[in-house]
Parts: C-alpha cells; structure tokens; sequence
C-alpha cells in the first residue's frame, strides 16, 4: 500500500445517519493481497483463534458466506492452540501467511501463553505496523441500554504507550514501566482519527490524555493532535481529561463522536463505551496500518463461557463485515449490518449476554435468514 490506510480510502457510507468507515480497496496502488485461481477472488488469513474465537469466527464465515462473498480463507492457528500444536503461539506459517495474504480476520488469542510474548495480539499488531485500532460503538434497536443514539467511533494507537513493554526491576519491590510516545506515531494516529471524521462524516474529534500529570508523554500526544487538527478546519476538535471523559461518557455519550487515544487509554475506554451498548458482544474492531489490516473485536477469549455455544457472535459478525467494506464489498457489509439488526430488533433469537436463550449457532441462523 503506497498510502496510510487513513489516505487509503476510508469511504463515507451515506445509509441513512450511519456510517460504517469502510476501507474501499485493498490497496490503492494496485497491488493487491495475493489472489486465489478464481480471478477477483481475495485471499484473507483466518485465525479462528482461542476461547469463544473459533465459535464466534465460524458465525462470521458462516454469514460471509450467506451473502454470498467468496474468500479464498487461509486458515491459520495461533495462540494456546498453536502452542500446542506447534511449540509456538506465533508459528511461521501464520507470520508466512499474514505476511502474503496483508489481511485477516482473527478471534482473540489468550494473552497469558508463550514465552517472551506479552501479548500475542499486540504482537501481531506491532509487527505489521497495524497503528490504528478502530472500534465503532453504537447502540441497537432490541438491545436494553441506559441511553438511545450512542454512536461513538474509538480510535486507538496501537503501537507504543506501555503497551511498549518496557518493564523493569530497578530494586526489590520497586519496579518500573515505561511510556513511550513518540511524536511520529501520535501526529500518524491524529491524521488518522482526523482523516477517518472528514471521509465519513463526523464533526467532532476529542483527544483524551491524562497531560495534566503526564506533561511530557501526553502533553506530546496532545500537541500532534493540536498540530494536525489545524489541518482540518472543517472538523471540531476537543481535548478532555480521561478520568473527567468517562464519568461524560456514562453520563451523557451523545457529547462524543470520534474519540482520539493513546494505546492504554484506548483500551480501557473501549470496554467502557461496550458498556454503553450492551456489552463487549456488540463491537466490533479493525486494525489498520499501511500494509495490511487485521479484523478483530474487542472482545477476548471470554474463558467463562468458551465452549459453551452462548457467545454472543455480533460483534463477531460485525468485525466481518468491516472486513467486507475493506476488500471492496461494502454492500454486502451493509447486508450483514441490516440482517443483524433485524434480528436484535426482533429480540427473539439472541443469546444469555442480553437476556435470551439462544445459542450462538441459533442467532447465527437467525441473521443468514434475516440477509436480503
Ligand atoms: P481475555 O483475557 O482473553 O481478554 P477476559 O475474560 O479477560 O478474556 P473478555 O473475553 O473480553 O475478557 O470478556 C470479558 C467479559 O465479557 C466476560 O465475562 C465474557 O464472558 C464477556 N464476553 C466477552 N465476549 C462475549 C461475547 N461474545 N458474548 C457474550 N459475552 C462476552
């Protein structure tokens, strides 16, 4: 990809108010990922991955496959079950294959295996250099939430902060992590979030940073974005303090749009606004960097309820139809989105998280029959 994925086409969607921040093309300098025998169709890495991953991943293919997008899908295996199988929770075939395919769709790999990663998915991450976390957040007709109309778009970088894993005991009991925010990567993360408002749309970007004690680190996130946000006139833009943004956010959420944070933050926070929809089975994410993009939902493994069937598989489901909009297929993306609403409008076919008692294979079934 010649341009950074913000510059890469995040098309706006005009369907009624809402809009989905599609990614239009692979690439835009006509390299596109690798492509199978059948001319036009796209390769894409799948890692069905640990806890409710292979559960909720399937419901997505399942779905993809409904609306009738051909993938030419390049299984892979990481995490705990990879390292079982191979000795590693990052084998080379997976690396091999994302390094071939520059997409995937992938369930959440558990955090605590393999040694010398922290995380496995923030390895991933930093390796392909996938320096935007996407996270629309939005409430459903169906779904019991304190408040109507959220519709917040989390922009999280994903490349620096503590997530560096720079640790160290300087002396027993006393131990040290460090911040690391480079000017580079916060001037890139707020060209993104301003680029994504401008293509899709939204009026507002807020920065949430913590500058008031952490001068040096967030006072430096703040000032690129104060840099970049000059470049687009046409767009407010807003700083807060994290702690005073979450009490607003619980409070009145209708006060954001576009939300700007640095790695840490942007967790914390995402979890919070999945709070405000109805709970971590609704949302769905992207990572994208220059080369590549991999699809994934907030959500982790979820080892209370692995195995079990009751997964709710939205944001799973959803998470894939943000990979439709990337590859070029936004009206089928925009199928998936409508057949999933239908069915949490209906309320009838949904799973324990909010308040049914239909499994994920169920709800899965529900939403194929609900795709026009
Ligand atoms: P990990 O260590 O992989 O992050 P976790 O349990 O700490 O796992 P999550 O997997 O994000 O974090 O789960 C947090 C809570 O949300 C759990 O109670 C889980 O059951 C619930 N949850 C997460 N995903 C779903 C889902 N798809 N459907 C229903 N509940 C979910």
């Amino acid at each position: 990809m010649a341009r950074t994925a913000a510059k890469a086409g995040i098309k706006a969607a005009h369907h009624g108010k809402v809009n989905h921040g599609k990614v239009g093309k692979v690439n835009n300098d006509g390299r596109r990922g690798p492509r199978s025998k059948a001319e036009g169709t796209p390769r894409v890495t799948l890692i069905p991955g640990d806890g409710v991953g292979p559960e909720v991943i399937g419901a997505a293919v399942k779905v993809i496959e409904a609306v009738g997008v051909k993938i030419d899908w390049d299984q892979q295996l990481a995490g705990a079950i990879a390292l079982r199988r191979f000795g590693s929770p990052v084998p080379d075939q997976l690396i091999d294959s994302l390094k071939s395919t520059k997409v995937a769709l992938k369930g959440p790999l558990e955090t605590r295996v393999g040694e010398g990663y922290r995380s496995i998915n923030v390895y991933l991450r930093k390796l392909f250099e996938l320096y935007a976390n996407v996270r629309p957040v939005r409430t459903q007709a169906g779904v019991h939430t304190p408040f109507s109309g959220v519709d917040i778009i989390v922009i999280r970088e994903n490349t620096e902060d503590l997530y560096a894993g720079i640790e160290h005991q300087v002396a027993p009991g006393v131990v040290e992590s460090v911040k690391i925010i480079t000017a580079r990567a916060s001037t890139r993360i707020a060209r993104f979030a301003f680029e994504y408002a401008r293509t899709n749309h939204r009026h507002l970007v807020t920065a949430i940073h913590k500058a008031n004690i952490m001068k040096l680190s967030d006072g430096l996130f703040l000032k690129c974005a104060q840099r970049v946000a000059r470049d687009y006139r046409d767009i407010e833009y807003q700083e807060q303090i994290v702690d005073a943004a979450c009490m607003r956010l619980v409070t009145d959420p209708h006060m954001f749009d576009v939300l700007l944070l640095e790695n840490l933050y942007g967790d914390i926070v995402s979890d919070l606004c999945a709070g405000l929809v109805g709970g971590l089975g609704f949302v769905p994410g992207a990572n994208y960097g220059k080369h590549g993009a991999i699809f994934e939902t907030v959500h982790g493994t979820a080892p209370d309820i692995a195995g079990k069937g009751i997964a709710n598989p939205v944001a799973a489901i959803k998470t894939g139809a943000l990979l439709l909009d990337y590859l070029g297929h936004g009206s089928a993306g925009d199928r998936i989105r409508a057949a999933v609403n239908a069915v949490l409008r209906a309320g009838r076919v949904v799973t324990p998280d909010i308040g049914g008692k239909a499994t994920t294979a169920d709800m899965t079934a529900a939403v194929i029959r609900a795709l026009k």
